[in-house]
């Protein structure tokens, strides 16, 4: 079979890996991947937001199957143009993606549909907003652009002042392009994070096993949000308990919302939920694998990747038993100093070969290119240093010690991935 997969971030590298491993892939294209996704694929030199290009591509090269990994692509629509192309893919539609592409379309499906989440309102105006903030809300608070936003379109305000500001910032000022042209104004909430992927094949729906991101760019949570800084898997804040409850009222409830809206959900839901005092709540939905929480939920899936993906498409995943490793998984991302505001890239890297040597240790590719043959940074986010362990300390361990393996100018890391683990 021939696969070709839409992306070239560390997510894309660990569904390349994944799919290297299935006896059906024969061959493997990324597009436009990076120096580590080249190992396993070819990696054609056409964007992910290149849609009719991609098209052509599959059909010439007689693609079996797409993976699109990325939001952006999912979001504009690129599965419906390979579809109509006749490729078979593995990915929402665009009426689907539509879940990430809009927070003020998931907050009333969920309210629609009693999905718990935040109590909220939506606004298109800046003024109603404003007026809203002044006579009702509570603080803090939370603003959030409607749409794709690289992860930093969400503030949290602590008082009236910061709460009109962010209004000025997403509505007026347009930080986030078009994406601030609709505004969920949202409750704060409180409780640990817990990110839990899923195949979806339109009315069935498995859960992947628990993640935990960390989304600030410095130790202790501080500093500005980034794509993520690392993960672990799994959260040992995801009780059998917890479990039952996003069973019952979360997980499949949103599946059959799609559905019953016209819009049947076909790849990766991600529930981006928070444990709440009051129980789990929806924080987000994603369309797509999260990164880097890929990297560690997909480095301990001992199902054939190709056999759940095409179960998805063909809506046989209820025939699918999803198993995981009874092991734990942790990454640790290296950043180019400065990410994410600015950062200095074309470093080379060196260290890289030490993964092949070692069991259970995989370096996921970010930020990464060839610079004749030496593999050079490209990116705010480098590398997804990941490694396994029996348990997550063992593998925050392992995480840590292959850190020290790779070198590259400015260099940057957070020091505390996994620290939740010893509140456990
Ligand atoms: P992503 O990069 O995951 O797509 P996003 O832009 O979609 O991010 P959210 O996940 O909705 O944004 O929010 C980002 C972060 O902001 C959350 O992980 C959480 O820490 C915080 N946050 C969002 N909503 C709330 C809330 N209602 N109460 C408290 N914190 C929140």
């Amino acid at each position: 079979m021939k696969v070709l997969i839409v992306g070239s971030g560390g997510r894309e590298h660990a569904i390349a890996a994944s799919v290297a491993k299935s006896p059906k892939a024969d061959k493997i294209y990324c597009a436009p991947g990076n120096a580590g996704i080249a190992e396993y694929a070819e990696c054609v030199d056409i964007g992910a937001m290149e849609f009719d290009k991609l098209a052509s591509f599959a059909k010439e090269k007689e693609i079996d199957l797409c993976i699109v990994g990325m939001d952006d692509p999912l979001v504009g629509g690129l599965v419906d143009v390979l579809e109509a192309a006749g490729i078979r893919t593995f990915g929402p539609r665009k009426n689907a993606a539509i879940l990430e592409g809009s927070k003020a379309f998931s907050k009333d499906l969920m309210k629609k549909y009693n999905i718990p989440t935040a109590a909220y309102e939506n606004f298109t105006d800046p003024d109603k907003a404003i007026a809203y903030l002044e006579n009702e809300a509570k603080f803090p608070i939370v603003l959030k652009a409607d749409g794709l936003a690289l992860g930093k379109g969400v503030l949290i305000c602590q008082n009236l002042e910061e709460a009109k500001e962010g209004v000025k910032t997403i509505m007026l000022d347009k930080k986030f392009g078009t994406a601030g042209n609709e505004m969920v104004v949202e409750e704060f909430m409180t409780g640990r994070e817990v990110s839990v992927l899923s195949f979806v094949d339109g009315k069935t729906i498995r859960t992947m096993t628990s993640a935990q991101d960390h989304k600030r760019a410095g130790d202790g949570d501080t500093g500005l949000n980034t794509g993520g800084m690392g993960t672990f898997s799994p959260s040992p804040f995801y009780t059998k308990e917890v479990e039952e409850f996003c069973e019952k009222y979360i997980y499949q409830p949103t599946v059959d919302a799609m559905a019953a809206e016209g819009r049947p959900f076909k790849g990766v839901i991600f529930f981006g939920l928070m444990l709440t005092s009051d129980g789990p709540k929806v924080l987000e939905y994603n369309a797509r694998f999260g990164d880097p929480e890929a990297q560690v939920v997909l480095s301990r899936m001992k199902t054939d990747i190709i056999d759940v993906v095409e179960a998805c498409v063909d809506g046989t995943l209820d025939q699918i038993d999803l198993e995981f490793e009874d092991n734990a998984a942790v990454c640790v991302v290296l950043a180019s100093d400065g990410y994410p505001v600015k950062y200095e890239k074309g470093y080379p890297i060196t260290g890289l070969d030490e993964f092949k040597k070692h069991e259970g240790y995989y370096c996921f590719h970010a930020g990464t290119k060839f610079d004749g043959d030496a593999i050079v940074t490209n990116g705010g986010r480098v590398l997804g240093v990941t490694a396994k362990g029996k348990d997550l300390k063992e593998a925050r361990k392992n995480a840590y010690a292959a850190t020290e393996w790779v070198k590259f100018e400015n260099k940057y890391m957070r020091h505390d991935i996994g620290k939740a683990i010893d509140e456990a």
